[in-house]
């Protein structure tokens, strides 16, 4: 399998060179060349474990690894200690919908289910790239892929990883399961300022002529854990599959041809866009539901074929889905554009000097028919929460709530009866204040005191890691300003080579 960028169609690039450069140098995000066909195989697969479709999936994509290197991944990713339960994801029905639970990893939240496989595909991607330099991940979060990524990357060889985040800008919950996380290899520091600050520190290290040549010096690359790498992305495909073979084996749907709608809470577009690469594999999709929340940029653009990023930015109950330029929707446009390098650039580029770009008539019409999009308030989020517990006892975190209230509101619009995959990305009890108060009760206290009072008013079990941080030593408690931001840096670089 070669890959190409979407906004250079010319040059071909390996898997390894792929995921070891994370984005095109254009600008472009990377893609494959072509669809791998799954259908022949659906017998088969559908017996396989999680770890086995993995690999089978991988191995389509990942062509320039042995299949060795691929099981290696797989294996050191997927395992029991680090997912509870059987298999890393589950299908649970609840309402006659059937959720995609895939939060049962170290962090509690779906960014697991990549982030744990992506720093063994990015080692031995540099190994065959870059002579297996060490990799430096400097990640700015304001929220769960922090967390998702140090937990991923601790103690893999050949990689270091700092995470920063604005110092008042994370929920108490995250900012103790960064700041007490283990590991050799890792460091945490909080930055004064908002996001945004944080966010532009670490992107003008990536070009500070000085870091550069001190790691160059040291055998250091730096890399980020971004969700635009394509080592982030093909991860997501499996569950797609594994979800549709498990509606099969309980006798939800008759044969392996019977059709599924899949809605995903939406932010930056990855993790739908990866159920639309399974359909490109053969995954039978009738509908795609594109759930957002008050940032409800994506339902404008499915519904008009317009794209405005000019609006006002709202902080939501679903706060993993306040986001305002959905990344990887250019990946969706570039292959429904009939993969015309030349029209996406210029979609992009009006996106980045005016803010807005609209869409051709028959590229509007083909996201259309694939997708639904549409939105839900935070009360309406609310709404749905207690709804669900009450009628099915089912709890759901705020994030899954607006997939399934936008389901809703498609089931209501089109009566259409086709069995529903709703992708359930967080633990109800990572937004345990969130969910309190949808069940209607007044949060009080600490956020354990919040998991502990959930716990007892559900009776449904939290996630010990969740439970277990509360005991743990902080290990970080750093705070520096954005100015400091290279420094902090070099001195990491220093410390780890001495
Ligand atoms: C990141 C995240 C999302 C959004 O996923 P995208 O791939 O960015 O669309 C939804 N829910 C939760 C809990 C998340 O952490």
């Amino acid at each position: 399998m070669q890959y190409k960028s979407t906004r250079n169609s010319n040059l071909r690039f390996t898997a390894a060179e792929v995921i070891a450069k994370g984005i095109s140098e254009e600008g472009g995000l990377f893609v494959p060349t072509s669809f791998p066909a799954l259908k022949p195989e659906f017998h088969t697969l559908c017996k396989m474990s999680y770890q086995q479709l993995a690999s089978r999936i991988f191995s389509c994509y990942l062509t320039d690894f042995t299949q060795e290197e691929i099981d290696a991944c797989v294996a050191k990713a997927y395992t029991s200690e680090k997912f509870e339960g059987d298999a890393p994801v589950t299908l649970q029905e609840a309402g006659g919908r059937y959720f995609l639970e895939l939060w049962h990893g170290p962090t509690c939240a779906f960014k697991d289910m990549a982030l744990q496989i992506l720093p063994h595909l990015l080692t031995a991607s540099l190994e065959k790239t870059a002579g297996g330099k060490t990799a430096y991940i400097l990640t700015a979060t304001s929220g769960d892929t922090g967390k998702a990524a140090l937990d991923g990357f601790k103690d893999v060889k050949g990689t270091r990883i700092s995470v920063l985040y604005p110092h008042a800008g994370v929920s108490q919950m995250q900012q103790r399961q960064m700041d007490t996380q283990e590991g050799e290899n890792v460091s945490v520091c909080a930055v004064k300022g908002n996001f945004d600050d944080t966010q532009t520190g670490v992107k003008q290290i990536f070009t500070d002529p000085a870091l550069k040549k001190l790691a160059q010096e040291n055998d250091v690359l730096f890399s980020s854990a971004n969700s635009i790498n394509i080592g982030r992305l093909l991860p997501q495909i499996v569950y797609y599959f594994y979800a549709y073979f498990r509606l099969y084996e309980s006798g939800a749907i008759a044969d392996l041809e019977a059709p599924v709608n899949i809605a995903v809470p939406t932010g930056n577009f990855g993790n739908i866009l990866a159920g639309y690469y399974a359909s490109r594999m053969g995954l039978p999709v009738n509908k795609f539901v594109c759930a957002s929340n008050a940032n409800h940029v994506l339902t404008d653009f499915i519904n008009t074929g317009k794209y405005d990023k000019k609006r006002e930015f709202y902080i939501t109950a679903s706060p993993s889905m306040d986001i305002l330029v959905s990344s990887n929707l250019e990946r969706l446009l570039y292959h429904l554009c009939g993969e015309d390098c030349e029209t996406l650039s210029g979609w992009m580029h009006a996106l980045q000097t005016g803010g807005e770009y609209q869409v051709d008539a028959d590229t509007a019409r083909a996201v259309s028919v694939l997708f639904y999009g549409g939105c839900c308030t935070d009360e309406e989020t609310g709404a749905v929460i207690a709804a669900l517990f009450d009628k099915a006892h089912y709890l759901c975190d705020t994030h899954t709530a607006v997939a399934q209230g936008v389901y809703d509101k498609y089931f209501a619009e089109t009566g259409d009866n086709t069995p529903a995959i709703l992708v359930s990305t967080a633990s109800p009890y990572k937004f345990a204040d969130h969910v309190l108060t949808a069940l209607g009760e007044t949060p009080r206290g600490d956020a354990f005191d919040m998991v502990n009072r959930l716990e007892e008013i559900s009776g449904i079990p939290a996630q010990k890691q969740l439970k277990d941080l509360k005991k743990k030593k902080t290990r970080f408690s750093q705070v520096i300003t954005k100015e400091e931001m290279p420094g902090y840096v070099a001195q990491h670089i220093k410390d780890w080579q001495g």
